[in-house]
């Protein structure tokens, strides 16, 4: 079979290999021949046809043994059909003007603006595999080119799976990159002071500084930073009034405690137990500045902070957070435990009164007053103040939640979906049947306060 070839145009010259295929009537290929001289490069004789315009040439091909062709396919181009042809045929980059060097087997170019453009990779041989830093090479895919120097590593397989050549794609894209700024807001639970941050829109990895102004009377306590996944944030105090930290890539929340300076404001000032520093001393001034608790009527000038609450101490908080009503002191009478001359005695007997706390189930009549209460005990306590809502939180989630009394489980229930209630920090251990500081219950009541406080403001 002879081809005949003609180059159309009138002054560019053109080099190709010139393919011949033949099929059958179903499309299947039979034989193949190229003019190409696989192992040869350069020179006149590698079989590559070059025309110069308007030339034409012929070539005959001779296909021996070959009686069921049906078709013939002819093709004049970059391609080549041996088996450990790795090599390149060309590189292009939408809009982008590139060249080629041989010497490092790079195509370089650049452009303005090139957000986003279709890169194309066309090999020799078609059938050889071609990886783009690592990706498979599946077709011209829209690529997305930052500011600056964009590289990318193409390797090319030959068919042959062994034969490889690794090439090089250098774009620049001379428009500036602007990064993005990520929000640093201030927390809206902050108390007792202002907190300034500069920048308030950051880029990651820039610098941000916090600069708190505690309120007359107080501290800064700690400054916490946390990223949009609720991780925290690493925080340097530089000594000066002033904390900074490294923006993330993402929004961040800014947290300043205050806390109380110990000084003549403070409404523990007084109490001998509860030095500025512990962790339950803000709680205390709180419990005794809204007259919820107040320290020992005994001289001592102690609160007590690591004082087991008793039952009784229960009652007269609430019967305190109530404004302590109007009410019969004998009715105390109906718990055999309790004498109407106690010092808790209206307390408890309100307690009763509303049906916030009952008498032991055990026919015994008793009250309890000094026996010490449960975290169990307390939440049923509050979830009949909240009126018993139906809000269930799930106990599974503590390794020892099983361990909750059947008469409370809905209380335990709703307190650990409200958050009233949580697991210990060190243990994760809900603790039901565990008893509670003097402290720890004025962290309580501080926490409820603040829940109803949100839930009128809609927060
Ligand atoms: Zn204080």
């Amino acid at each position: 079979m002879t081809v005949d070839l003609q180059n159309n145009r009138l002054a560019q010259k053109t080099t190709g290999n010139l393919i011949v295929t033949l099929l059958d009537e179903n499309g299947n290929v039979i034989a193949q021949q190229q003019s190409y001289k696989p192992g040869t490069s350069g020179g006149d004789d590698n079989g590559l046809i070059t025309l110069d315009g308007e030339q034409t040439a012929s070539q005959t091909f001779t296909f021996a043994g070959v009686t069921n062709a049906a078709q013939v396919r002819v093709t004049y181009s970059d391609a080549v059909l041996d088996e450990n042809n790795a090599e390149l045929a060309r590189v292009e980059v939408d809009g982008v003007s590139l060249t080629y060097d041989e010497a490092t087997k790079t195509w370089a170019g650049s452009g303005d603006s090139l957000a986003q453009k279709l890169v194309t990779i066309v090999p020799k041989n078609p059938d050889a595999k071609i990886a783009v830093n690592g990706q498979p090479y599946n077709g011209s895919y829209l690529q997305a080119f930052g500011s600056g120097e964009n590289r990318f590593e193409i390797v090319v397989t030959a068919p042959d799976g062994t034969t490889t050549a690794t090439y090089y794609l250098v774009v620049a894209n001379n428009v500036p990159y602007v990064p993005p700024t990520y929000e640093v807001s201030i927390s809206d639970e902050t108390e007792h002071g202002v907190v300034k941050v500069s920048p308030s829109r950051a880029t990651a990895g820039q610098t941000v500084t916090v600069t708190p102004t505690p309120d007359e009377g107080y501290l800064v306590g700690g400054v916490t930073v946390t990223d949009a996944e609720g991780n925290p944030v690493a925080v340097t105090d530089e000594g000066d009034g002033t904390f900074t930290f490294t923006m993330p890539r993402g929004k961040v929340t800014v947290e300043v405690r205050f806390t109380c300076d110990g000084g003549e404001k403070c409404p523990s000032r007084h109490l001998v137990d509860v030095p500025v520093g512990e962790w339950y001393h803000d709680v205390v001034d709180w419990a005794v500045s809204c007259g919820l608790m107040s320290g020992y009527d005994d001289g001592s000038n102690t609160f007590g902070p690591d004082d087991t609450l008793t039952r009784a101490q229960l009652a007269q908080m609430m019967y305190n957070e109530a404004g302590k009503p109007e009410i019969d002191a004998s009715l105390v009478k109906r718990f055999s435990d309790c004498g109407s001359d106690a010092w808790y005695a209206k307390a408890v007997a309100w307690a009763a009164r509303e049906g916030l706390m009952t008498g032991y189930d055990d026919g015994s009549g008793r009250f309890g007053p000094n026996d010490e209460l449960t975290r169990e005990q307390l939440a049923v306590v509050f979830w009949r103040i909240a009126g018993e809502p139906d809000e269930r939180g799930d106990l599974s989630q503590f390794p020892d939640g099983s361990d909750t009394s059947s008469w409370a489980l809905d209380a335990v229930g709703w307190a650990v979906a409200t958050e009233l209630l949580r697991g210990y920090d060190n243990t994760g251990e809900l603790g039901p049947g565990d008893d509670l500081t003097r402290a720890q219950a004025a962290a309580v009541f501080m926490r409820q306060a603040d829940a109803e406080k949100d839930e009128k403001t809609g927060d």
